[in-house]
């Protein structure tokens, strides 16, 4: 199982109490599989992402990425484990205004140390994998809403992660681009091996995932696929 959450409970302080934003979520995303994550505004949905991806650690429960139990690890452990192992999209495409899209790449590739000229056609070639190659030299105000989500796609994927964590990609596009997106991200998903989480509040396209689940006020309940 390549992303595992057992059982994870996790709360924020509130006032003089605890919110309890997840409430003992287990949930297990194989290799080459995307789950879709469904479920209203406030849900946790956002954090179920916070913890798999190791930026927030719950106050229960294990969370295991590629094999590795992030308990053990300290802040420089998970930092790594992000850096190599997991791609994060946001739902804004936070890219850099000042740079072109291959560029937008190259920097993830250059904080590891690979060389110049092998992590430039690494990202000619997922910028063809997500059909803009032609536009490497674009910056993101000289793309559309669709094409800069593609270029966040194509950056989460530069240093070949197991795990890729999706929030909402779609939501600033329409539908039917919205829709390309996640086809794009099941495609990927497939092609390239990642435990996929997907979290989106369009039913249609969570239709198109392998597993559907859905949490209302933290807890999962599990939904087929229709
Ligand atoms: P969703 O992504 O489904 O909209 P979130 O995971 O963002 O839901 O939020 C779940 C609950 O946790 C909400 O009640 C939200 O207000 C609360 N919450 C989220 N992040 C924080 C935070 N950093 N501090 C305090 N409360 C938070
Ligand atoms: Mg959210």
């Amino acid at each position: 199982m390549t992303l595992l959450l057992d059982d994870v409970t996790l709360t924020y302080p509130d006032g003089d109490g605890r919110l309890t934003a997840l409430d003992a979520v287990s949930l297990e995303v194989p290799a080459g599989r995307v789950t879709a994550v469904v479920g209203p505004s406030g849900s946790g949905k956002s954090s179920l992402l916070a913890v798999a991806a190791t930026l927030v650690t719950p106050d229960r429960g294990r969370v295991v990425v590629a094999g590795t139990e992030t308990a053990a690890l300290d802040p420089a452990g998970r930092a790594a484990l992000r850096r190599e192992r997991i791609g994060i999209v946001f739902q804004q495409p936070n890219l850099l205004p000042s740079l072109t899209a291959v560029e937008q790449l190259q920097v993830m590739a250059h904080l590891s140390g690979a060389r110049p000229k092998a992590v430039r056609e690494r990202a000619l070639t997922l910028l063809d994998a997500v059909g803009l190659v032609d536009l490497a030299a674009r910056r993101p105000h000289q793309l559309s809403g669709g094409q800069r989500q593609r270029v966040n796609i194509a950056r989460a994927l530069m240093n070949e992660p197991s795990v890729l964590l999706v929030d909402e990609p779609t939501s600033a596009l329409d539908h039917e681009r919205g829709g390309a997106v996640v086809d794009l991200l099941v495609a990927l998903t497939r092609e390239r091996g990642t435990a996929t989480v997907l979290v989106t509040h369009d039913e249609a396209h969570a239709t198109r995932a392998d597993t559907l689940v859905q949490v209302e006020d933290g807890r999962l309940t599990s939904r087929a696929v229709a």
